[in-house]
């Protein structure tokens, strides 16, 4: 173990007071990359990526394009433009990209055209079960070779998906298995769509544990999966008209049901608040003091606690959506009773009934000797906030053995 704390090591103590003291006060670990080296600006800081490398992007696919724009690129390839809709139906509602499956298109002609607007995206390299069927991780590789993972998991009436929105993540968070490698680039809305239809032919073809009715698909998307939603965001949010336009513009889901998940980037959050869009909001804070955080969520040094929370409290007065605050529990890191209680006064200062806290047991990630919180210590800190009155529900995280559960998306081969 090379992880610093800042108490004296308590079996240089008599036992009974050593057991006192660790009941009153509980040691503080600090944050430090374990088995892998984190990257460093010359100034010593944690690297952060905001902008995607410049390499090539993907094929344009159908599904980058607005309905307007499918129909100016019929009429470019000398179509008429009910053509686009016709397309748009096939791969919205049918989810097929099959030419043999679309007899409502002249046939000559009819694969060439199908090859120009749905290139292939992904190809499956690998897929994970959980033994009861219920959680699937896929492993996809894009175009250029970069690799990326969703993880699709079924519950009583609904079914999530979890998108990746970036092939890897310049955030370099030390507990996240995602950001150890950096950021590779940007996906395409298409490339982001995509796994949500390739989800939803696996589900029809009855791959995805105990069928609950016929005409079951995705209910639910959280963009928790690899890389930084917000760090994306033209292509996210297309992404996000795409899944809940009507049929034949898109999947015809509803907002309430996608989750945009992020570390906190102040601006992109205030823009997202301006959309219209009334998606569920997810700030990942993992801890309400900036000592910690700065160290936790490397971004914290860009934009601090209280703007993050600022932010969140505004996205909640413009939309209406009670915001979520994701925490993962790390043992003696960020679980102390204290912290729960200054997390409860930060939002209850901010109003009531604006955000409930959602924390989850930390995953263990490749090489990483951080812990997740003991049961007891969960508990305390779930109790201290219900007890100040902050609606507070431990997630449930699905696909550990498979490492399809929060952090663990790393995308080896
Ligand atoms: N970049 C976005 C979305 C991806 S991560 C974000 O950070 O919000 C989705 C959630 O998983 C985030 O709350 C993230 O902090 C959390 N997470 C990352 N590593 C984890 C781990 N090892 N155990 C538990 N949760 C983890």
């Amino acid at each position: 173990m090379t992880s610093e704390t800042r108490t004296p090591n308590p079996e240089s103590q008599p036992p009974a007071r050593a057991a006192a003291r660790a009941a009153q006060e509980r040691p503080q670990v600090l944050p430090t990359a374990e088995g892998w080296e984190q990257q460093r600006t010359p100034e010593g800081r944690p690297l952060l990526q905001f902008a995607s490398p410049r390499v090539k992007q993907p094929p344009q696919h159908l599904a980058d394009l607005s309905l307007e724009e499918r129909q100016a690129k019929a009429k470019e390839l000398g179509l008429p433009a009910f053509r686009a809709k016709q397309l748009s139906t096939h791969y919205f509602q049918h989810w097929t990209t099959d030419p043999a499956a679309m007899s409502d298109l002249p046939k000559a002609g009819r694969e060439e055209l199908v090859a120009q607007l749905f290139p292939p995206l992904l190809t499956e390299v690998r897929r994970l079960k959980t033994d009861d069927g219920n959680t699937i991780k896929f492993l996809w590789r894009l175009f250029d070779g970069a690799l990326v993972e969703s993880v699709l998991m079924r519950y009583p009436g609904r079914i999530t998906l979890c998108v990746s929105s970036q092939a890897g993540c310049g955030m370099n968070c030390p507990f996240c298995a995602t950001g150890q490698a950096g950021l590779t680039r940007n996906m395409s809305t298409a490339e982001i769509v995509d796994q949500v239809v390739a989800a939803n032919r696996l589900i029809a073809a009855g791959e995805l544990g105990e069928k609950e009715h016929d005409d079951e698909r995705v209910t639910n998307i959280v963009f928790m999966g690899m890389g930084e939603p917000l760090a994306n965001y033209k292509r996210v949010m297309n992404a996000v008209h795409r899944f809940v336009d009507p049929v034949p513009m898109g999947l015809g889901m509803s907002a309430r049901n996608i989750t945009v998940s992020t570390v906190g980037l102040v601006p992109a959050i205030r823009k997202l608040a301006d959309e219209d869009l009334p998606v569920t909001f997810a700030l990942s804070l993992h801890a309400p003091d900036d000592e910690l955080r700065d160290e936790l969520i490397p971004v914290n040094n860009r934009w601090k606690v209280d703007e993050a929370l600022d932010a969140a409290h505004d996205y909640y007065v413009k939309t209406g959506r009670r915001v979520s605050i994701e925490y993962a529990l790390i043992k003696d890191m960020n679980d102390h009773a204290w912290r729960a209680a200054l997390l409860a006064k930060k939002l209850n200062q901010r109003g009531r009934g604006w955000v409930h806290v959602n924390p989850i047991p930390l995953n263990p990630t490749p090489g990483s000797i951080w812990t997740s919180s003991e049961r007891h210590v969960q508990q305390e800190f779930i109790e201290t906030l219900r007890a100040a009155g902050v609606p507070t529900t431990l997630r449930d995280t699905r696909g550990k053995e498979i490492d399809g559960a929060c952090g663990q998306l790393a995308a080896a081969e």
